[in-house]
């Protein structure tokens, strides 16, 4: 292997040597991993194929944008990539979160239930659902919320998940990814089974899933395994880092006719939405995210391998099977999370001269440090690495655009480590 352009990039011999160790070891999961991006490739251009997209599918639209063809068949294209009756995926949806607030809040109504059977939820949805006090939430609505913890050995509460389903339970919300806490992240297959068990005790309790980070890391998605709706981010996996903003639901025609009328307005629903110029960057990017997506994986292999063998608790650990991008490395000090994210800045194509320092942000009990030079700002299926400075001192670490640029990011992070004696790079 030329490490000419490394060297020049400042990796040392020490570094380079042990990550080229690393990977050698990892050849079989490389494997793996490319053969689900195939798979997926195969499956999006299939879906492509398909519903016959042409130029005129990436033509601008403005104003109402009635009659938005590339609009349309894009959402059928997400349709059939998902397995699901309908789809929205539009610009004017402007993030997750906003894409889960649409979703719970165009199908529960007063006095319905919503039901979390896996822990709490991501901590924006906290503001969503009302548990912190929210203006608008959907508690101000009327709508209820009831949560049961998975076990504490991350296995489902069926007993607990049984008595909290009662009649006024419309909604399930399942998260996939572990998002910033320490509890596994859900496989596709135990989704599945969840929802099996859920619609054994009533099967018109819609179940929906919080898909973000998820997309195309298995080969099928929780709507082949019976969620109604999945509903994600397009500045994460399946926007392939080209999408400039947006958000996507899929699922029954019902609750996604319901998404498109709380989206716009009662009366209105799926028929509007201007494109304002955005299919190219939706299509490619959707058809570049088997493939990135891969590269992130890679990368969040091989940090965590490369973190555990210099003795650091890693979640999931190097040898564990993979169901989102997200890597946390437990690096115990303030120092060494600031060497990490300074490696990661300085691996950047983008902001690569800044210096990442700790930070007090609002919602947080102590400061944050972050890292990340993206080209879409805030994108986080782009190389970047985020964590409170408090016990036990985690780094998330998550994406890559290509899984070269994610090894650059992992290696200068060791490199930062190394320099400033944080860690010890000895012979395997
Ligand atoms: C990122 C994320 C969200 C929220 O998405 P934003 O685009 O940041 O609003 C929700 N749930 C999970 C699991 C996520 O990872």
């Amino acid at each position: 292997m030329d490490n000419t352009m490394y060297t020049k990039l400042g990796i040392g011999r020490e570094v380079f040597d042990f990550c080229s160790r690393v990977l050698e070891e990892l050849e079989p999961r490389f494997k793996e991993i490319d053969e689900t991006a195939e798979y997926n490739q195969l499956k999006v251009i299939n879906a492509m194929q398909k519903h016959r997209v042409n130029a005129t599918c990436f033509a601008a639209t403005t104003g109402y944008g009635y009659d938005d063809v590339g609009r349309d068949n894009l959402e059928r294209v997400y349709a059939e990539v998902f397995s699901t009756e309908a789809a929205l995926v539009r610009p004017q949806i402007t993030c997750g979160t906003h894409a889960l607030a649409v979703a719970l809040s165009a199908n529960l109504r007063p006095g319905d239930t919503l039901l979390s059977p896996v822990g709490k939820p991501y901590d924006t949805l906290e503001e969503v659902i009302g548990i912190r006090q929210s203006r608008c939430s959907l508690k101000e609505y009327g709508v209820n919320y009831r949560q049961v913890d998975l076990n504490a050995d991350g296995s489902f509460d069926f007993e607990g998940i049984r008595s909290a389903i009662d009649d006024t339970v419309k909604l399930v919300t399942i998260q996939r990814s572990k998002g910033y806490q320490t509890r596994p992240t859900l496989s596709v297959e135990r989704i599945g089974e969840l929802i099996s068990f859920i619609k054994s005790i009533r099967s018109d309790i819609i179940c929906m899933v919080d898909n973000c980070y998820g997309e195309f890391v298995q080969k099928i998605e929780p709507s082949d395994m019976g969620a109604d709706m999945i509903v994600g981010s397009l500045i994460k996996n399946p926007g392939g880092g080209l999408a400039p903003i947006g958000g996507y639901i899929c699922g029954t025609k019902e609750c996604v006719e319901n998404c498109a009328y709380r989206l716009s307005a009662p009366g209105l629903g799926q028929e509007v939405g201007a494109n304002l110029g955005l299919m190219p960057a939706f299509y490619q990017g959707l058809f570049m995210a088997p493939t990135v997506v891969s590269g992130a994986l890679k990368g969040a292999v091989f940090a965590g391998l490369c973190y555990e063998k210099l003795g650091f608790r890693c979640i999931p650990n190097g040898t564990e099977d993979r169901f989102d991008i997200i890597q946390a490395v437990e690096l115990g000090s303030r120092e060494r999370m600031i060497a990490f994210c300074r490696g990661i800045q300085a691996a950047a194509p983008v902001d690569s001269y800044v210096t990442p320092e700790p930070w007090p942000m609002p919602g947080y009990d102590s400061d944050v440090i972050m890292a990340a030079g993206a080209f879409v700002q805030g994108s986080s299926i782009e190389l970047s690495a985020d964590g409170p400075i408090k016990e036990p001192y985690a780094v998330y670490f998550q994406g890559g655009l290509t899984w070269f640029h994610a090894k650059l990011g992992i290696m200068m992070s060791l490199q930062k480590l190394f320099e400033t004696g944080e860690i010890e790079i000895g012979a395997m």
